[in-house]
């Protein structure tokens, strides 16, 4: 009698491999058998006639510490079929930290929520909630530098370096799984490579690091040269966050960066994740303003109402020039449509591509990656354009980030390994969240599966705990 059977699926198991049709049998959170089990029994029978089966995806890419210790019924990441987020990226994590008053963009978690002095405290709390999903943490280099240094505007002296590499040390103790870093963002654009690497350096010959590169414009290709010097330098597993270009002097140019990523990885572990817009969204900035042909603003403090505005409407309203405006309403956060879609699919479809959202779910009114991203490779990029085939883009959300994030037992659908899986129609799933209307759940996913407990039921989520802390094998 098996605690849970997944019947007459068709299964996309994670690895690339074509699809076949099976059913899929789970006891004690496993996965235990998966082929044609005939009349085996369960006591729970979920009936796939007619849907995909596939690993709960990965989301590769997220701010979503502080959302794990505060779910939400209507759960932007579970209803998608995302049964794993990596936490703490772009060298933002929300431990280990203790402050009042969070600089940008650290506030993109909010200003309340930074009560953990050490990496062992956030990991206690969230054992102690029991998230909806899985969770793999990195620590923040920003969040280590705001801790470490009174002023954030040069390079960090020996012993300050010395304090970040002793929380370093703590943090992957506690279970971090490697370091983020953000160095694009003012409070960490005074570090030096040489500070990113001596911080760094307890990861050294078996970490992983993560990198919001210092440039995603004119510079990309000094920042990209940076970010890999670091690799190697820490002979790490890196991940380039987000890859993308920004701004139309730049369009076109992802043949390039992945020319230069594909010559790195001759020699090095090198992959990027990626999220499926040609919209970035961060804190807002006037200095982005002119490379972008529009801006959203996704929340701003003083004035709450103009969330969702177009900031050049807006500004025309006022009688402003947008940067002006821009420098006004701060602190305040924005979506810029700055992107190339040539590069987007160029980029998404490439093999070291990963699927992340890198959704903010504290805005008000947020960019729709973080309800839409993973459907919307499925239905946009797979279904209508073509291009990858599904057993592809499921890949690029399961099997592929598993593999270079340590995750020995996920992401792919096969006996012995965690029975994280998401049923979905492939004919029908559709991503609904838009620029205007940013929080509209995902349709074609009835149910979604985490550790072998059903935790959203005909598209409704039923389990809020089913989800565990998770630890990086290296
Ligand atoms: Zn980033």
């Amino acid at each position: 009698m098996h605690d849970l059977l997944i019947r007459d699926a068709t299964l996309v198991d994670g690895s690339g491999g074509p699809r076949r049709r099976a059913d899929v049998a789970v006891e004690g959170g496993r996965i235990t058998a998966v082929g044609d089990l005939g009349g085996a029994a369960a006591r729970r029978v979920l009936d796939a006639a007619g849907l995909v089966v596939a690993p709960g995806f990965i989301d590769s890419h997220t701010h979503d510490d502080r959302l794990l210790l505060e779910p939400p019924l209507r759960h932007p990441k579970l209803l998608q079929g995302v049964t794993t987020v990596v936490t703490g990226n772009c060298g933002v994590s929300l431990a280990p930290l203790v402050t009042p008053s969070p600089p940008p963009p650290l506030d993109l978690m909010g200003a309340d929520a930074w009560r953990f002095a050490r990496f062992a405290d956030y990991i206690a709390a969230l054992e102690a909630e029991r998230p909806a999903v899985n969770a793999l943490p990195l620590v923040g280099h920003t969040t280590l530098r705001v801790g470490a240094m009174a002023d954030l505007d040069r390079a960090a002296n020996d012993a300050e370096i010395a304090r970040m590499q002793a929380a370093l040390a703590e943090a992957l103790a506690a279970g971090a799984a490697g370091l983020s870093t953000g160095v694009y963002y003012p409070p960490a654009r005074a570090a030096t490579t040489a500070e990113l690497v001596a911080v760094g350096r307890p990861l050294a010959g078996h970490g992983l690091v993560t990198m919001h590169i210092r440039d995603e414009a004119d510079a990309i290709d000094a920042a990209m040269a940076e970010a890999l010097a670091v690799g190697r330098a820490l002979d790490v597993d890196l991940v380039l966050s987000h890859h993308k270009l920004m701004g139309r002097a730049q369009h076109g140019r992802s043949r390039e960066t992945l020319a230069m990523l594909e010559r790195a990885a001759a020699t090095q572990r090198v992959c990027i994740d990626c999220y499926p817009y040609a919209a970035s969204s961060t804190v807002l900035l006037p200095e982005r303003v002119a490379m972008s042909t529009d801006v959203q603003i996704t929340w701003c403090h003083n004035e709450p109402a103009v969330a969702g505005r177009r900031l050049r409407e807006l500004a025309a309203d006022r009688g402003v020039a947008p940067e002006e405006l821009a420098a006004r309403l701060q602190p305040a956060g924005a979506i810029y449509f700055a992107m190339d879609e040539g590069d987007v699919e160029r980029i998404l479809a490439h093999p070291l591509a990963m699927v992340g959202s890198d959704g903010l779910p504290h805005d008000v009114q947020p960019h729709p990656r973080l309800w839409g991203s993973f459907p919307r490779v499925l239905a946009h990029y797979a279904r209508e354009r073509r291009l990858f085939d599904l057993e592809t883009a499921v890949h690029k959300m399961t099997g592929l980030t598993a593999r270079r994030f340590g995750l020995v037992d996920r992401g792919l659908v096969a006996p012995g390994g965690c029975a994280d899986l998401v049923p979905f129609d492939a004919d029908r799933v559709q991503d609904r969240a838009r620029f205007d209307d940013p929080r509209a759940a995902p349709e074609g996913i009835p149910w979604v599966v985490v550790n072998g407990r059903v935790a959203v039921e005909q598209g409704e989520v039923v389990d809020l705990h089913a989800g565990r802390v998770l630890r990086r094998v290296h």
